[in-house]
Protein backbone atom coordinates (compact mmCIF):
# COMPACT_ATOMS: atom_id res chain seq x y z
CA UNK A 1 0.00 0.00 0.00
CA UNK A 2 1.46 3.36 -0.45
CA UNK A 3 2.33 5.95 2.25
CA UNK A 4 -0.82 7.72 3.39
CA UNK A 5 -1.54 11.55 3.24
CA UNK A 6 -2.22 13.22 5.95
CA UNK A 7 -5.75 13.95 4.51
CA UNK A 8 -6.55 10.30 3.77
CA UNK A 9 -4.89 9.46 7.38
CA UNK A 10 -7.20 11.19 8.79
CA UNK A 11 -10.22 10.27 6.51
CA UNK A 12 -8.75 6.47 7.82
CA UNK A 13 -10.31 7.64 11.46
CA UNK A 14 -13.33 8.43 10.06
CA UNK A 15 -13.69 4.87 8.51
CA UNK A 16 -12.72 3.75 11.79
CA UNK A 17 -15.25 5.94 13.80
CA UNK A 18 -17.90 4.71 11.56
CA UNK A 19 -17.13 1.03 11.22
CA UNK A 20 -17.20 1.09 15.22
CA UNK A 21 -20.13 2.60 15.49
CA UNK A 22 -22.13 -0.25 13.89
CA UNK A 23 -21.31 -1.85 17.22
CA UNK A 24 -23.03 0.87 19.32
CA UNK A 25 -26.19 -0.62 19.63
CA UNK A 26 -24.25 -3.81 21.59
CA UNK A 27 -22.45 -1.72 23.76
CA UNK A 28 -23.71 -4.14 26.54
CA UNK A 29 -22.60 -7.43 25.00
CA UNK A 30 -19.05 -5.71 24.38
CA UNK A 31 -18.93 -4.56 28.13
CA UNK A 32 -20.13 -8.28 28.84
CA UNK A 33 -18.05 -9.89 26.41
CA UNK A 34 -14.60 -7.43 27.68
CA UNK A 35 -15.42 -8.46 31.09
CA UNK A 36 -15.65 -12.27 30.49
CA UNK A 37 -12.21 -12.48 28.55
CA UNK A 38 -10.40 -10.27 31.57
CA UNK A 39 -11.70 -13.19 33.87
CA UNK A 40 -11.12 -16.13 31.45
CA UNK A 41 -7.76 -14.53 30.93
CA UNK A 42 -6.84 -14.27 34.21
CA UNK A 43 -8.31 -17.96 34.66
CA UNK A 44 -5.67 -19.30 32.16
CA UNK A 45 -2.80 -17.54 33.24
CA UNK A 46 -3.09 -19.72 36.43
CA UNK A 47 -1.86 -22.91 34.81
CA UNK A 48 1.54 -21.87 34.70
CA UNK A 49 1.36 -20.20 38.01
CA UNK A 50 0.00 -23.64 39.28
CA UNK A 51 3.31 -25.59 37.91
CA UNK A 52 5.64 -23.29 38.98
CA UNK A 53 3.80 -24.20 42.91
CA UNK A 54 4.02 -27.88 42.22
CA UNK A 55 7.95 -27.16 41.17
CA UNK A 56 8.60 -25.25 43.91
CA UNK A 57 6.32 -26.42 46.91
CA UNK A 58 5.14 -29.60 45.96
CA UNK A 59 7.74 -31.57 44.58
CA UNK A 60 10.84 -30.65 47.00
CA UNK A 61 9.04 -30.29 49.87
CA UNK A 62 7.06 -33.52 48.94
CA UNK A 63 3.43 -31.76 50.62
CA UNK A 64 0.91 -34.06 49.25
CA UNK A 65 -2.08 -32.16 50.76
CA UNK A 66 -0.68 -29.46 49.18
CA UNK A 67 -0.68 -31.28 46.05
CA UNK A 68 -4.59 -32.19 46.35
CA UNK A 69 -5.54 -28.47 47.34
CA UNK A 70 -3.95 -27.50 44.21
CA UNK A 71 -5.48 -30.11 42.10
CA UNK A 72 -9.00 -29.19 43.78
CA UNK A 73 -8.39 -25.31 42.37
CA UNK A 74 -7.34 -26.26 39.04
CA UNK A 75 -10.63 -28.34 38.76
CA UNK A 76 -12.15 -25.81 40.09
CA UNK A 77 -11.07 -23.24 37.31
CA UNK A 78 -11.62 -25.31 34.61
CA UNK A 79 -14.79 -26.09 34.98
CA UNK A 80 -15.14 -22.33 35.87
CA UNK A 81 -13.15 -21.33 32.58
CA UNK A 82 -15.76 -23.89 30.22
CA UNK A 83 -18.60 -22.14 31.29
CA UNK A 84 -17.17 -18.52 30.83
CA UNK A 85 -16.16 -19.62 27.36
CA UNK A 86 -19.39 -21.19 26.13
CA UNK A 87 -21.26 -18.04 27.38
CA UNK A 88 -18.55 -15.85 25.99
CA UNK A 89 -19.25 -17.76 22.56
CA UNK A 90 -22.76 -17.22 22.77
CA UNK A 91 -22.47 -13.41 23.14
CA UNK A 92 -19.55 -12.84 20.46
CA UNK A 93 -21.81 -14.86 17.84
CA UNK A 94 -24.63 -12.65 18.02
CA UNK A 95 -22.95 -9.14 18.55
CA UNK A 96 -21.06 -10.35 15.11
CA UNK A 97 -23.93 -11.33 13.30
CA UNK A 98 -26.38 -8.54 14.34
CA UNK A 99 -23.52 -6.22 13.44
CA UNK A 100 -22.61 -7.86 10.32
CA UNK A 101 -26.21 -7.67 9.08
CA UNK A 102 -26.71 -4.34 10.31
CA UNK A 103 -23.72 -2.80 7.99
CA UNK A 104 -25.95 -4.82 5.10
CA UNK A 105 -29.10 -3.07 5.72
CA UNK A 106 -28.05 -0.08 5.95
CA UNK A 107 -25.89 -0.43 3.06
CA UNK A 108 -28.82 -1.31 1.09
CA UNK A 109 -31.06 1.55 2.63
CA UNK A 110 -28.40 3.63 1.62
CA UNK A 111 -28.25 2.80 -1.85
CA UNK A 112 -32.25 3.22 -2.00
CA UNK A 113 -32.04 6.48 -0.84
CA UNK A 114 -29.64 7.56 -3.00
CA UNK A 115 -32.51 6.94 -5.45
CA UNK A 116 -32.09 7.18 -9.30
CA UNK A 117 -29.09 9.28 -9.74
CA UNK A 118 -26.63 6.85 -8.14
CA UNK A 119 -28.46 3.91 -10.46
CA UNK A 120 -27.80 5.73 -13.74
CA UNK A 121 -24.30 6.69 -12.71
CA UNK A 122 -23.45 2.99 -11.29
CA UNK A 123 -23.76 -0.44 -13.38
CA UNK A 124 -25.74 -3.30 -11.34
CA UNK A 125 -22.11 -4.65 -11.08
CA UNK A 126 -20.60 -2.10 -9.52
CA UNK A 127 -23.62 -1.93 -6.61
CA UNK A 128 -23.65 -5.94 -6.41
CA UNK A 129 -19.84 -6.45 -6.14
CA UNK A 130 -20.20 -3.31 -2.73
CA UNK A 131 -23.01 -5.58 -1.20
CA UNK A 132 -21.04 -8.69 -2.07
CA UNK A 133 -17.05 -7.98 -1.70
CA UNK A 134 -17.04 -4.89 0.36
CA UNK A 135 -19.50 -5.33 2.80
CA UNK A 136 -18.63 -8.67 3.39
CA UNK A 137 -14.71 -7.20 4.04
CA UNK A 138 -16.23 -5.21 6.69
CA UNK A 139 -18.34 -8.02 8.17
CA UNK A 140 -15.16 -10.48 8.53
CA UNK A 141 -13.84 -7.93 10.45
CA UNK A 142 -16.81 -8.01 12.99
CA UNK A 143 -16.73 -11.82 12.89
CA UNK A 144 -13.31 -12.64 12.89
CA UNK A 145 -10.94 -9.91 13.39
CA UNK A 146 -12.66 -7.87 16.20
CA UNK A 147 -12.92 -10.99 18.62
CA UNK A 148 -9.53 -12.01 18.04
CA UNK A 149 -8.05 -8.55 18.60
CA UNK A 150 -9.90 -8.59 22.04
CA UNK A 151 -8.57 -12.10 22.84
CA UNK A 152 -5.39 -11.28 21.83
CA UNK A 153 -5.02 -8.00 23.48
CA UNK A 154 -6.51 -9.24 26.70
CA UNK A 155 -3.52 -12.15 27.07
CA UNK A 156 -1.07 -9.70 25.81
CA UNK A 157 -1.96 -7.04 28.97
CA UNK A 158 -2.57 -9.74 31.35
CA UNK A 159 0.35 -11.37 30.97
CA UNK A 160 2.38 -8.72 31.03
CA UNK A 161 1.40 -7.81 34.16
CA UNK A 162 1.97 -11.22 35.42
CA UNK A 163 5.58 -11.30 33.96
CA UNK A 164 6.59 -8.04 35.40
CA UNK A 165 5.51 -9.25 38.44
CA UNK A 166 7.38 -12.22 38.16
CA UNK A 167 10.39 -10.13 36.67
CA UNK A 168 10.74 -7.32 35.02
CA UNK A 169 14.00 -7.53 33.31
CA UNK A 170 13.23 -11.12 31.81
CA UNK A 171 10.21 -8.56 30.22
CA UNK A 172 11.95 -6.27 28.99
CA UNK A 173 14.19 -8.79 26.89
CA UNK A 174 11.01 -9.37 24.27
CA UNK A 175 10.77 -5.50 23.91
CA UNK A 176 13.13 -5.83 20.89
CA UNK A 177 11.73 -8.76 19.48
CA UNK A 178 8.05 -7.61 19.55
CA UNK A 179 9.60 -4.37 17.74
CA UNK A 180 11.43 -6.29 15.39
CA UNK A 181 8.18 -8.11 14.19
CA UNK A 182 6.41 -5.08 14.47
CA UNK A 183 8.24 -3.60 11.62
CA UNK A 184 9.14 -6.89 9.04
CA UNK A 185 5.78 -8.33 10.10
CA UNK A 186 3.27 -6.11 8.11
CA UNK A 187 5.32 -6.14 5.20
CA UNK A 188 4.59 -9.80 4.05
CA UNK A 189 1.12 -9.86 5.80
CA UNK A 190 0.27 -6.62 4.04
CA UNK A 191 1.38 -8.17 0.54
CA UNK A 192 -0.49 -11.62 1.30
CA UNK A 193 -3.71 -9.55 1.89
CA UNK A 194 -3.37 -7.58 -0.98
CA UNK A 195 -3.19 -10.43 -3.01
CA UNK A 196 -5.93 -12.19 -2.13
CA UNK A 197 -8.28 -8.67 -2.07
CA UNK A 198 -7.04 -8.96 -5.68
CA UNK A 199 -7.61 -12.38 -6.05
CA UNK A 200 -11.62 -11.52 -4.82
CA UNK A 201 -11.88 -8.69 -7.30
CA UNK A 202 -10.40 -11.03 -10.06
CA UNK A 203 -12.72 -13.85 -9.35
CA UNK A 204 -15.78 -11.11 -9.37
CA UNK A 205 -14.72 -9.97 -12.65
CA UNK A 206 -14.49 -13.40 -14.04
CA UNK A 207 -18.22 -14.28 -12.51
CA UNK A 208 -19.38 -11.18 -14.32
CA UNK A 209 -18.24 -12.36 -17.72
CA UNK A 210 -19.36 -15.36 -17.27
CA UNK A 211 -22.88 -13.77 -16.72
CA UNK A 212 -22.56 -11.88 -19.72
CA UNK A 213 -21.57 -14.20 -21.83
CA UNK A 214 -24.76 -16.28 -20.60
CA UNK A 215 -26.99 -13.23 -20.63
CA UNK A 216 -26.33 -12.23 -24.53
CA UNK A 217 -26.51 -16.02 -25.97
CA UNK A 218 -28.45 -14.77 -28.30
CA UNK A 219 -26.25 -11.79 -29.32
CA UNK A 220 -23.11 -13.93 -29.60
CA UNK A 221 -24.98 -16.97 -31.89
CA UNK A 222 -26.45 -14.38 -33.70
CA UNK A 223 -23.65 -12.54 -35.07
CA UNK A 224 -21.72 -15.58 -34.87
CA UNK A 225 -19.13 -14.87 -32.23
CA UNK A 226 -18.79 -17.68 -29.54
CA UNK A 227 -15.36 -17.73 -30.44
CA UNK A 228 -14.80 -13.66 -29.96
CA UNK A 229 -17.06 -14.50 -26.59
CA UNK A 230 -14.53 -17.39 -25.26
CA UNK A 231 -11.70 -16.14 -25.83
CA UNK A 232 -13.00 -12.79 -23.83
CA UNK A 233 -13.89 -15.85 -21.26
CA UNK A 234 -10.61 -17.08 -21.02
CA UNK A 235 -8.71 -14.54 -20.87
CA UNK A 236 -10.34 -13.51 -17.60
CA UNK A 237 -10.03 -16.69 -16.57
CA UNK A 238 -6.38 -16.44 -16.99
CA UNK A 239 -6.14 -13.28 -15.60
CA UNK A 240 -7.98 -14.65 -12.40
CA UNK A 241 -5.83 -18.08 -12.21
CA UNK A 242 -2.61 -15.90 -12.40
CA UNK A 243 -3.47 -13.71 -9.67
CA UNK A 244 -3.96 -16.87 -7.57
CA UNK A 245 -0.62 -18.14 -8.35
CA UNK A 246 1.42 -15.18 -7.60
CA UNK A 247 -0.47 -15.69 -4.74
CA UNK A 248 1.48 -19.21 -4.15
CA UNK A 249 4.95 -17.80 -2.38
CA UNK A 250 3.62 -14.80 -0.46
CA UNK A 251 0.73 -17.04 1.53
CA UNK A 252 3.26 -19.86 2.00
CA UNK A 253 6.17 -17.73 3.77
CA UNK A 254 3.11 -15.84 5.37
CA UNK A 255 3.51 -17.37 8.78
CA UNK A 256 7.30 -17.32 8.74
CA UNK A 257 8.42 -14.08 10.06
CA UNK A 258 5.83 -14.51 12.91
CA UNK A 259 7.66 -18.29 13.91
CA UNK A 260 11.08 -16.84 13.67
CA UNK A 261 10.49 -14.09 16.29
CA UNK A 262 8.65 -16.32 18.50
CA UNK A 263 10.88 -19.15 18.18
CA UNK A 264 13.97 -17.19 17.82
CA UNK A 265 12.78 -14.68 21.36
CA UNK A 266 12.28 -18.11 23.30
CA UNK A 267 15.52 -19.09 22.50
CA UNK A 268 17.50 -16.13 23.75
CA UNK A 269 15.04 -16.01 26.55
CA UNK A 270 15.78 -18.97 27.37
CA UNK A 271 19.38 -18.85 27.83
CA UNK A 272 19.22 -15.66 29.33
CA UNK A 273 16.71 -17.12 32.30
CA UNK A 274 18.92 -19.98 32.60
CA UNK A 275 21.46 -17.68 33.82
CA UNK A 276 19.15 -16.41 36.02
CA UNK A 277 18.55 -19.61 37.67
CA UNK A 278 22.16 -20.57 37.99
CA UNK A 279 22.75 -17.36 39.39
CA UNK A 280 19.75 -17.36 41.73
CA UNK A 281 17.07 -14.73 40.82
CA UNK A 282 14.92 -17.27 39.74
CA UNK A 283 13.49 -20.14 41.00
CA UNK A 284 13.15 -22.98 38.66
CA UNK A 285 9.73 -22.72 38.85
CA UNK A 286 9.36 -19.72 38.55
CA UNK A 287 11.60 -19.72 35.19
CA UNK A 288 9.17 -22.87 34.20
CA UNK A 289 6.12 -20.17 34.80
CA UNK A 290 7.98 -17.55 32.91
CA UNK A 291 8.91 -19.56 30.05
CA UNK A 292 5.06 -20.29 29.31
CA UNK A 293 3.74 -16.93 29.66
CA UNK A 294 6.18 -16.03 27.92
CA UNK A 295 5.98 -18.05 24.87
CA UNK A 296 1.57 -17.40 25.47
CA UNK A 297 2.79 -13.69 25.11
CA UNK A 298 4.94 -12.79 22.16
CA UNK A 299 2.66 -15.63 20.54
CA UNK A 300 -0.64 -13.40 21.04
CA UNK A 301 1.19 -10.41 20.98
CA UNK A 302 2.69 -11.36 16.96
CA UNK A 303 -0.64 -12.05 16.69
CA UNK A 304 -2.35 -9.29 17.26
CA UNK A 305 0.31 -7.09 14.86
CA UNK A 306 -1.24 -9.57 12.20
CA UNK A 307 -4.75 -8.69 12.88
CA UNK A 308 -3.73 -4.97 12.69
CA UNK A 309 -2.62 -5.09 9.83
CA UNK A 310 -5.32 -7.35 8.03
CA UNK A 311 -7.28 -4.66 9.61
CA UNK A 312 -6.13 -2.03 8.05
CA UNK A 313 -5.99 -3.59 4.49
CA UNK A 314 -9.40 -4.13 4.89
CA UNK A 315 -10.35 -0.81 6.13
CA UNK A 316 -9.97 0.28 2.52
CA UNK A 317 -12.30 -1.79 1.66
CA UNK A 318 -14.74 -0.26 4.37
CA UNK A 319 -13.32 3.00 2.63
CA UNK A 320 -15.33 2.53 -0.40
CA UNK A 321 -18.68 1.76 1.88
CA UNK A 322 -17.96 4.73 3.92
CA UNK A 323 -17.74 7.07 1.15
CA UNK A 324 -21.30 5.48 0.18
CA UNK A 325 -23.01 6.20 3.54
CA UNK A 326 -21.42 9.45 3.37
CA UNK A 327 -23.28 10.17 0.10
CA UNK A 328 -25.82 12.52 0.53
CA UNK A 329 -28.85 11.88 -1.12
CA UNK A 330 -29.81 14.66 -3.82
CA UNK A 331 -33.76 14.80 -3.02
CA UNK A 332 -34.19 16.42 0.46
CA UNK A 333 -38.26 15.33 1.60
CA UNK A 334 -40.24 18.30 2.37
CA UNK A 335 -40.10 18.36 6.34
CA UNK A 336 -43.79 18.66 6.57
CA UNK A 337 -44.72 17.50 3.23
CA UNK A 338 -48.78 19.31 2.02
CA UNK A 339 -51.14 16.88 1.06
CA UNK A 340 -53.04 17.08 -1.58
CA UNK A 341 -56.88 15.48 -1.07
CA UNK A 342 -57.63 14.68 -4.32
CA UNK A 343 -54.65 15.17 -7.26
CA UNK A 344 -56.95 16.41 -10.29
CA UNK A 345 -53.33 15.89 -12.82
CA UNK A 346 -52.80 19.66 -13.05
CA UNK A 347 -49.18 20.09 -14.03
CA UNK A 348 -46.78 22.93 -14.47
CA UNK A 349 -43.04 23.45 -15.69
CA UNK A 350 -42.26 26.45 -14.93
CA UNK A 351 -39.06 28.01 -16.83
CA UNK A 352 -37.35 24.66 -15.64
CA UNK A 353 -33.78 24.53 -16.25
CA UNK A 354 -31.85 21.20 -15.59
CA UNK A 355 -28.37 19.87 -16.09
CA UNK A 356 -27.63 16.75 -14.65
CA UNK A 357 -25.02 16.56 -11.59
CA UNK A 358 -22.31 14.95 -13.29
CA UNK A 359 -22.97 16.86 -16.62
CA UNK A 360 -21.56 20.16 -18.29
CA UNK A 361 -24.45 21.78 -19.76
CA UNK A 362 -27.94 21.97 -19.06
CA UNK A 363 -29.85 19.21 -20.85
CA UNK A 364 -33.11 21.13 -20.23
CA UNK A 365 -33.25 24.93 -20.51
CA UNK A 366 -36.24 27.78 -19.70
CA UNK A 367 -38.86 25.06 -20.08
CA UNK A 368 -42.54 26.26 -19.43
CA UNK A 369 -45.47 23.90 -20.11
CA UNK A 370 -48.71 23.99 -18.64
CA UNK A 371 -50.79 20.96 -18.70
CA UNK A 372 -54.68 21.12 -17.59
CA UNK A 373 -56.62 17.95 -16.12
CA UNK A 374 -57.51 15.70 -18.32
CA UNK A 375 -55.24 17.59 -21.59
CA UNK A 376 -52.97 14.78 -23.94
CA UNK A 377 -49.72 16.38 -24.67
CA UNK A 378 -47.16 15.08 -26.56
CA UNK A 379 -43.04 15.68 -26.66
CA UNK A 380 -41.47 15.40 -29.87
CA UNK A 381 -38.10 16.34 -30.81
CA UNK A 382 -34.92 14.89 -32.29
CA UNK A 383 -33.29 12.42 -29.62
CA UNK A 384 -30.94 13.27 -27.10
CA UNK A 385 -33.29 16.82 -26.56
CA UNK A 386 -34.24 16.35 -23.27
CA UNK A 387 -37.19 14.32 -23.72
CA UNK A 388 -37.06 11.07 -21.51
CA UNK A 389 -35.14 14.15 -19.11
CA UNK A 390 -38.08 16.19 -18.60
CA UNK A 391 -40.16 12.95 -17.99
CA UNK A 392 -37.70 11.78 -15.01
CA UNK A 393 -37.87 15.28 -13.93
CA UNK A 394 -41.89 14.68 -13.81
CA UNK A 395 -41.07 11.21 -11.36
CA UNK A 396 -39.23 14.04 -9.67
CA UNK A 397 -35.76 11.07 -10.04
CA UNK A 398 -33.96 14.65 -10.35
CA UNK A 399 -34.62 18.44 -9.09
CA UNK A 400 -34.80 20.74 -11.45
CA UNK A 401 -31.64 22.81 -11.21
CA UNK A 402 -33.65 26.30 -11.87
CA UNK A 403 -37.54 27.15 -11.45
CA UNK A 404 -39.95 24.59 -10.05
CA UNK A 405 -42.64 22.30 -11.20
CA UNK A 406 -45.91 21.95 -9.47
CA UNK A 407 -48.92 19.57 -9.51
CA UNK A 408 -52.24 20.91 -8.91
CA UNK A 409 -50.18 24.31 -8.23
CA UNK A 410 -48.02 23.17 -5.19
CA UNK A 411 -44.39 23.01 -6.00
CA UNK A 412 -43.11 19.12 -5.66
CA UNK A 413 -40.72 19.89 -3.03
CA UNK A 414 -43.30 20.74 -1.07
CA UNK A 415 -45.31 17.27 -1.60
CA UNK A 416 -44.17 14.10 -0.37
CA UNK A 417 -42.20 12.02 -2.70
CA UNK A 418 -45.08 9.26 -2.17
CA UNK A 419 -47.83 11.42 -3.09
CA UNK A 420 -46.05 12.20 -6.37
CA UNK A 421 -45.28 9.20 -7.19
CA UNK A 422 -48.56 7.33 -6.30
CA UNK A 423 -50.09 9.95 -8.71
CA UNK A 424 -48.16 9.90 -11.78
CA UNK A 425 -47.69 6.63 -13.68
CA UNK A 426 -45.20 5.76 -16.07
CA UNK A 427 -44.73 3.35 -19.14
CA UNK A 428 -40.98 3.13 -20.66
CA UNK A 429 -40.27 1.65 -23.67
CA UNK A 430 -39.61 -1.46 -21.85
CA UNK A 431 -41.42 -3.23 -19.13
CA UNK A 432 -39.35 -5.39 -16.75
CA UNK A 433 -41.20 -8.11 -15.16
CA UNK A 434 -40.16 -9.94 -11.79
CA UNK A 435 -39.97 -13.30 -11.68
CA UNK A 436 -43.56 -14.13 -10.12
CA UNK A 437 -46.41 -14.86 -11.52
CA UNK A 438 -48.64 -12.56 -13.99
CA UNK A 439 -50.87 -11.72 -11.15
CA UNK A 440 -48.21 -10.46 -8.93
CA UNK A 441 -46.51 -8.13 -11.82
CA UNK A 442 -49.86 -6.35 -12.52
CA UNK A 443 -50.45 -6.09 -8.73
CA UNK A 444 -46.88 -4.57 -8.09
CA UNK A 445 -48.51 -1.16 -8.11
CA UNK A 446 -51.32 -1.80 -5.79
CA UNK A 447 -50.23 -4.91 -3.22
CA UNK A 448 -53.75 -4.55 -1.45
CA UNK A 449 -55.78 -4.81 -4.81
CA UNK A 450 -58.21 -7.89 -5.29
CA UNK A 451 -58.23 -10.52 -7.45
CA UNK A 452 -61.50 -8.89 -9.47
CA UNK A 453 -59.61 -5.42 -9.59
CA UNK A 454 -56.52 -7.43 -11.01
CA UNK A 455 -58.46 -8.98 -13.65
CA UNK A 456 -60.58 -5.55 -14.19
CA UNK A 457 -57.31 -3.80 -15.11
CA UNK A 458 -56.05 -6.74 -16.88
CA UNK A 459 -59.45 -6.60 -19.02
CA UNK A 460 -59.39 -2.68 -19.74
CA UNK A 461 -55.79 -3.41 -21.10
CA UNK A 462 -57.04 -6.19 -23.14
CA UNK A 463 -54.81 -9.02 -21.61
CA UNK A 464 -57.59 -10.71 -19.96
CA UNK A 465 -58.35 -13.19 -22.79
CA UNK A 466 -54.67 -13.74 -23.20
CA UNK A 467 -54.08 -14.63 -19.99
CA UNK A 468 -57.22 -17.12 -19.50
CA UNK A 469 -55.63 -19.03 -22.23
CA UNK A 470 -52.19 -19.42 -20.53
CA UNK A 471 -51.70 -22.62 -19.10
CA UNK A 472 -52.29 -21.60 -14.97
CA UNK A 473 -53.94 -18.23 -16.24
CA UNK A 474 -53.24 -15.63 -13.82
CA UNK A 475 -50.88 -18.02 -11.68
CA UNK A 476 -48.30 -17.97 -14.55
CA UNK A 477 -44.77 -17.25 -13.93
CA UNK A 478 -43.70 -15.01 -16.01
CA UNK A 479 -39.88 -13.08 -16.41
CA UNK A 480 -36.53 -14.21 -16.51
CA UNK A 481 -37.12 -17.90 -15.88
CA UNK A 482 -41.02 -18.21 -16.48
CA UNK A 483 -43.35 -17.69 -19.58
CA UNK A 484 -41.81 -15.27 -22.10
CA UNK A 485 -44.10 -12.37 -22.87
CA UNK A 486 -43.90 -10.46 -26.27
CA UNK A 487 -42.98 -6.86 -26.58
CA UNK A 488 -46.80 -5.75 -26.87
CA UNK A 489 -47.79 -7.96 -24.30
CA UNK A 490 -44.88 -6.61 -21.87
CA UNK A 491 -46.39 -3.09 -22.54
CA UNK A 492 -50.14 -4.04 -22.00
CA UNK A 493 -48.95 -5.55 -18.48
CA UNK A 494 -47.28 -1.99 -17.95
CA UNK A 495 -50.91 -0.73 -19.20
CA UNK A 496 -52.52 -2.86 -17.40
CA UNK A 497 -50.66 -1.54 -14.39
CA UNK A 498 -51.29 1.75 -14.78
CA UNK A 499 -55.07 1.06 -14.47
CA UNK A 500 -54.68 -0.51 -11.38
CA UNK A 501 -52.80 2.48 -10.00
CA UNK A 502 -55.23 4.97 -11.48
CA UNK A 503 -52.85 8.04 -10.99
CA UNK A 504 -54.54 10.98 -12.07
CA UNK A 505 -51.25 11.40 -14.38
CA UNK A 506 -50.06 8.94 -17.15
CA UNK A 507 -46.39 9.48 -18.48
CA UNK A 508 -45.26 7.50 -21.17
CA UNK A 509 -41.85 7.21 -22.36
CA UNK A 510 -41.92 5.73 -26.56
CA UNK A 511 -44.08 3.13 -25.00
CA UNK A 512 -44.68 1.45 -28.07
CA UNK A 513 -41.34 2.25 -30.01
CA UNK A 514 -40.07 -1.17 -29.65
CA UNK A 515 -43.15 -2.82 -30.78
CA UNK A 516 -43.96 -4.16 -34.86
CA UNK A 517 -46.69 -2.23 -36.52
CA UNK A 518 -49.17 -5.30 -35.02
CA UNK A 519 -48.48 -5.05 -31.54
CA UNK A 520 -48.58 -1.75 -31.59
CA UNK A 521 -51.90 -1.67 -32.80
CA UNK A 522 -53.05 -3.81 -29.68
CA UNK A 523 -51.18 -1.54 -27.29
CA UNK A 524 -52.39 1.63 -28.67
CA UNK A 525 -55.83 0.64 -28.05
CA UNK A 526 -55.30 -0.30 -24.70
CA UNK A 527 -53.79 3.04 -24.37
CA UNK A 528 -56.73 4.66 -26.08
CA UNK A 529 -58.73 3.48 -22.91
CA UNK A 530 -56.45 4.26 -20.76
CA UNK A 531 -56.33 7.72 -21.87
CA UNK A 532 -59.86 8.67 -21.48
CA UNK A 533 -60.33 10.62 -18.02
CA UNK A 534 -56.01 11.19 -16.93
CA UNK A 535 -53.54 13.75 -17.53
CA UNK A 536 -51.47 12.25 -20.18
CA UNK A 537 -47.39 13.60 -21.24
CA UNK A 538 -45.95 11.06 -24.16
CA UNK A 539 -42.73 11.10 -25.80
CA UNK A 540 -43.30 9.70 -28.56
CA UNK A 541 -40.42 8.48 -31.59
CA UNK A 542 -43.62 7.63 -34.18
CA UNK A 543 -45.45 10.56 -34.86
CA UNK A 544 -48.17 9.40 -36.53
CA UNK A 545 -49.45 7.95 -32.95
CA UNK A 546 -50.07 11.04 -31.71
CA UNK A 547 -51.72 12.89 -34.10
CA UNK A 548 -54.76 13.55 -32.06
CA UNK A 549 -52.94 14.79 -28.97
CA UNK A 550 -54.19 18.31 -27.82
CA UNK A 551 -50.90 19.78 -28.10
CA UNK A 552 -47.57 18.69 -29.51
CA UNK A 553 -44.49 20.34 -28.12
CA UNK A 554 -41.42 20.17 -30.06
CA UNK A 555 -37.77 20.17 -28.34
CA UNK A 556 -34.46 21.39 -29.15
CA UNK A 557 -32.40 21.01 -27.40
CA UNK A 558 -33.63 21.09 -24.20
CA UNK A 559 -36.04 24.09 -25.48
CA UNK A 560 -39.26 24.15 -26.42
CA UNK A 561 -39.25 25.81 -29.95
CA UNK A 562 -42.76 25.04 -30.77
CA UNK A 563 -46.24 24.32 -29.33
CA UNK A 564 -49.96 23.72 -30.52
CA UNK A 565 -52.37 21.09 -32.59
CA UNK A 566 -50.80 18.45 -35.24
CA UNK A 567 -52.22 19.93 -37.88
CA UNK A 568 -52.03 23.44 -37.45
CA UNK A 569 -48.39 22.57 -36.62
CA UNK A 570 -48.03 21.31 -40.03
CA UNK A 571 -49.82 24.22 -41.65
CA UNK A 572 -46.96 26.37 -40.10
CA UNK A 573 -43.87 24.66 -41.64
CA UNK A 574 -41.52 25.03 -38.68
CA UNK A 575 -40.08 22.34 -36.59
CA UNK A 576 -42.77 19.97 -36.76
CA UNK A 577 -42.86 19.91 -40.45
CA UNK A 578 -39.00 19.72 -40.70
CA UNK A 579 -39.31 16.15 -38.33
CA UNK A 580 -41.94 14.70 -40.35
CA UNK A 581 -40.61 15.39 -43.43
CA UNK A 582 -36.99 14.56 -41.95
CA UNK A 583 -38.38 11.18 -41.32
CA UNK A 584 -40.65 10.56 -44.63
CA UNK A 585 -38.68 7.53 -45.42
CA UNK A 586 -41.44 5.67 -43.28
CA UNK A 587 -39.99 5.77 -39.34
CA UNK A 588 -42.43 8.42 -39.21
P1 LIG B 1 -34.27 12.07 -25.42
O1 LIG B 1 -35.16 11.29 -24.53
O2 LIG B 1 -34.89 13.30 -25.97
O3 LIG B 1 -33.68 11.23 -26.50
P2 LIG B 1 -32.64 12.33 -23.06
O4 LIG B 1 -33.44 13.16 -22.16
O5 LIG B 1 -32.62 10.87 -22.82
O6 LIG B 1 -33.05 12.62 -24.57
O7 LIG B 1 -31.14 12.84 -23.03
C1 LIG B 1 -30.81 14.18 -23.23
C2 LIG B 1 -29.33 14.37 -22.99
O8 LIG B 1 -29.01 14.13 -21.64
C3 LIG B 1 -28.46 13.43 -23.81
O9 LIG B 1 -27.41 14.19 -24.35
C4 LIG B 1 -27.93 12.44 -22.82
O10 LIG B 1 -26.63 12.05 -23.15
C5 LIG B 1 -27.93 13.23 -21.52
N1 LIG B 1 -28.17 12.36 -20.37
C6 LIG B 1 -29.19 11.51 -20.21
N2 LIG B 1 -29.12 10.87 -19.01
C7 LIG B 1 -28.03 11.35 -18.38
C8 LIG B 1 -27.40 11.11 -17.09
N3 LIG B 1 -27.90 10.27 -16.21
N4 LIG B 1 -26.27 11.79 -16.80
C9 LIG B 1 -25.75 12.67 -17.68
N5 LIG B 1 -26.27 12.94 -18.88
C10 LIG B 1 -27.41 12.31 -19.25
MG1 LIG C 1 -35.57 9.19 -24.54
Amino acid sequence: MQRMSGEAAASMVQVWRWTLSFMKPYRRQLLLQLTLGVLLTACEMMVPKSLELFIDHVIPERNWSYFAGLLAAMAVMVALMLGMRAYRNLIERELREKAASDVQLALFRKLRELGFSYYEKHSTGDSLSLMNTEVSAMQTIYQRHWPELVRCSLYVLVIAVMLAILHAPLLLWTLPWAGLYAICGPLLERRSMLGVLRMTEERVAYGQSVYDSISAQAELRAHGRLNWDRQRVLQDLERYLRSWRRMTVPLWLRGVPRRIVVYGSALTMFAYGAVLVRDGFLSVGEFVAFALYYMIMIFNLTLVITIMTEIRVLMSQAGKLYRLAEQKAELTEAEHPVKLPAVKGHLAFDCVSFRYPSGKADIVRAFKLDVRPGEKVALVGESGGGKSTILKLLGRFYDPTEGRILLDGVDYKELSLRQIRESIGFVFQETYLFGTTIRDNIRFVKPDATDAEVAAAAKAAYLHTFIEGLPQGYETEVGERGYRLSGGQKQRIAIARMFLKNAAVIVLDEATSALDNHSEQEVVQALEALMREKTIVTVAHRLTTVRHYDRIVVLERGMAVEAGGFDELLRRRGALYRLVEGRADGSG
